[in-house]
């Protein structure tokens, strides 16, 4: 236990007005710092009627009042919770009139923090309550509730407890080499090292799904001017399964519109047309789209269904091939098919590549065209295991990863206990830095800090 000395309060519910606010306090004062204004506290955990008063006896406001106290509340310290009006000002002022008798406010994501450094969860589980109430669509709210419920760091502990146990037997034979303690079949060690690695990579691809689902899959809609980019993009921002959310916002040349199609987040990205020009603020435009394509998860190469000369296909060497190269994943969208003729849907161009013909104006096709985007971007709704999770985790798992797959080949070739050891000792602690066990201060300042006020 890591007992803090202050005791903290901040109003948790947003600001604004509203049918009720809540204000939570806690620490090792929470019970004395709240009776001076609610007078004394009910019986633990029971919800109960009190008026709110500053210290000239004036009332301030009336409400429910909740004590929980240490270890069984949510921080793991003494804590109290008021539930007043919803009243901007008068959450102002008991707040304040809390802070004259010894409070302190708290910083954004304090009470989590406390949570954490109290061992009430660990670091994945307190990021996954800040994600939960960032979750801009229902599944990432369901994968967030999973990490939550420690499902992420179950997997993530389990992978750990199979190094420790490879490590001890390891180490066990290194230490008592000269007993009778037999040596660690070499065979054995890389078959168990496989099954720890195919663990890893699991729990990575859930992970990577569940950033997405956090984060948003980046999708640029790139091609030449006219063939209808900025339609498409507004189709798909105006399609009844699109959530357009206020954070769009346009830059001079890069309209970046954040939606949420079928419980996917997409940053959906229009990029200036491409082409060679010798106007230096178009040319601006085509560097900052090429950016952006090289950043993206998946271009949407949009061409006019009619361009039979389309470059992308029948020059190789041109530009737009390089570019459709340079991008992650990409997928040919071929555009204003009422006018082709053609069937919208899945199909083949002139050349035999895969395109999907649609008509941004009609939104023919479109179905067929997100269906597309959600297998690119590995999304299966149905999964029950989608955690999620963040860059950091994901970057802790891939160096767990490289390192167990260090160790394999170590085991497979000219096998060396003491650097197979080395290697699973470093893996364990990448994956520890994810539950919080190896963290740098630093580190756990940066998270919680990202925190809302009052979490
Ligand atoms: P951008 O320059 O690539 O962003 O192209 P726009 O979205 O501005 O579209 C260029 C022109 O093509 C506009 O006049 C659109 O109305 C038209 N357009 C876009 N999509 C379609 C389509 O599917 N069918 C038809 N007939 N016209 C379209």
């Amino acid at each position: 236990m890591n007992r803090a000395s202050d005791t903290i309060a901040a109003i948790a519910t947003a600001s604004g007005r509203a049918g009720v606010g809540i204000i939570r306090i806690s620490g090792p004062n929470a019970r004395s710092i709240s009776e001076t204004i609610a007078g004394p506290l009910p019986a633990p955990r029971m919800a109960s009627f009190r008026r709110f008063q500053r210290a000239d006896a004036t009332l301030i406001d009336e409400g429910l009042l909740l004590y929980f106290p240490a270890p069984h509340s949510f921080t793991g310290e003494d804590v109290v919770e008021i539930q007043a009006h919803g009243s901007p000002v008068a959450l102002g002022e008991t707040l304040e009139a809390l802070c004259k008798a010894g409070a302190r406010l708290a910083r954004p994501g304090e009470f989590s923090e406390r949570a954490f450094l109290n061992g009430r969860m660990d670091l994945a589980q307190a990021e996954a309550v800040a994600d939960l109430i960032d979750a801009s669509s229902r599944a990432a709210a369901r994968a967030a509730m999973r990490s939550m419920q420690g499902e992420f760091s179950g997997c993530v502990q389990a992978a750990v407890e199979s190094l420790i146990q490879l490590r001890v037997l390891l180490e066990a034979a290194l230490d008592f080499a000269d007993e009778d303690v037999p040596a660690a079949a070499p065979s054995a060690v890389a078959a168990r090292l496989g099954g720890i690695a195919e663990k890893l990579s699991r729990v990575q691809k859930a992970a990577a799904q569940g950033r997405r689902l956090r984060e948003g899959l980046r999708v640029a809609i790139a091609g030449k001017p006219n063939a209808g980019k900025s339609t498409l993009l507004n189709r798909l921002a105006g399609t009844d399964a699109a959530i357009v959310s206020p954070q769009a916002g346009t830059t001079r040349d890069v309209l970046r519109e954040h939606l949420v199609i079928d419980g996917l987040p997409l940053i959906l990205i229009d990029t200036a047309g491409l082409r060679d020009t010798d106007d230096p603020i178009e040319r601006e435009g085509v560097r900052r789209a090429q950016a952006e394509i090289e950043v993206a998860e998946l271009l949407l190469w949009i061409v006019g269904d009619r361009d039979e000369s389309d470059e992308t296909q029948a020059h190789p060497a041109q530009p737009n091939a390089a570019i459709l190269a340079q991008a992650r994943q990409s997928l040919i969208v071929r555009n204003k098919c009422d006018l082709s003729g053609n069937m919208p849907g899945v199909g083949v161009d002139h050349q035999g590549a895969r395109v999907i013909r649609i008509s941004a104006a009609s939104g023919a096709g479109c179905e067929v065209l997100i269906a597309a985007i959600k297998q690119a971007a590995g999304l299966d709704e149905n999964s029950p295991q989608v955690y999620s999770a963040r860059a950091r985790h994901l970057e802790a798992l891939d160096l767990a990863l490289v390192r167990v797959q260090a160790a394999q080949e170590l085991a497979q070739q000219n096998f060396d206990a003491v650097l197979i050891a080395e290697e699973l000792r470093l893996a364990q602690q990448a994956l520890e830095a994810i539950t919080g066990k190896f963290t740098s201060e630093d580190l756990l300042g940066r998270i919680f800090g990202s925190f809302c006020l009052g979490k």
